[in-house]
């Protein structure tokens, strides 16, 4: 979605707001099984002085995957977003900035994309002291504990051994 700029772009002070409904192919991260209900952000574009600053939240209702016991719990994601826009050639070589182009418009689905790529946080706990599973058998250790037996450390084994023979 291109969002046209042109009403406040030499308005200090005029403000535009948007609602953008985000590609979830372009969401996919690794421990993102899916997501409930289509990702969408709200926010705004302010001409502050002449700067143009984009504002807003990214809403995603997913389902992940936790990183330790790989069960799938729901997470709704409120990631905000903030981007300068500029519309002059020198600042191309800053990342934060974003183009505005020659008709005064913004790809507003590529900035909210980014950042939500950027900003995401990757690691994925179905909470904070998952137990994770059992290197062993492979039983989640958050429904109580296996059979197997504690594992001795094998530097602890050496050390036994070094012990051992003195
Ligand atoms: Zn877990
Ligand atoms: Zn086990």
């Amino acid at each position: 979605m291109r969002l046209n700029l042109n009403e406040i772009l030499e308005v200090p002070g005029g403000k535009l707001s948007f609602r953008c409904e985000l590609d979830e192919e372009r969401l996919t991260m690794p421990s993102v099984a899916g997501f409930s209900e289509p990702p969408y952000a709200e926010g705004e574009v302010k001409n502050s002085a002449g700067a143009l600053t984009l504002t807003g939240v990214i809403h995603a209702d997913m389902t992940r995957v936790c990183d330790r016991c790989l069960c799938e719990y729901g997470q709704q994601l409120e990631l905000p977003v903030e981007a300068k826009l500029s519309a002059t050639l020198e600042d191309e070589d800053d990342a934060d900035i974003y183009p505005i182009a020659g008709d005064g418009s913004i790809d507003l689905s590529d900035i909210l994309e980014s950042s939500f790529v950027l900003d995401f946080d990757v690691k994925s706990l179905c909470k904070e002291d998952c137990a994770g599973l059992c290197e062993h058998c492979g039983a989640n250790l958050n429904e109580g504990r296996c059979s197997c037996k504690p594992q001795t450390d094998p530097r602890l084994a050496v050390l036994g051994q070094l012990l051992d023979i003195e």
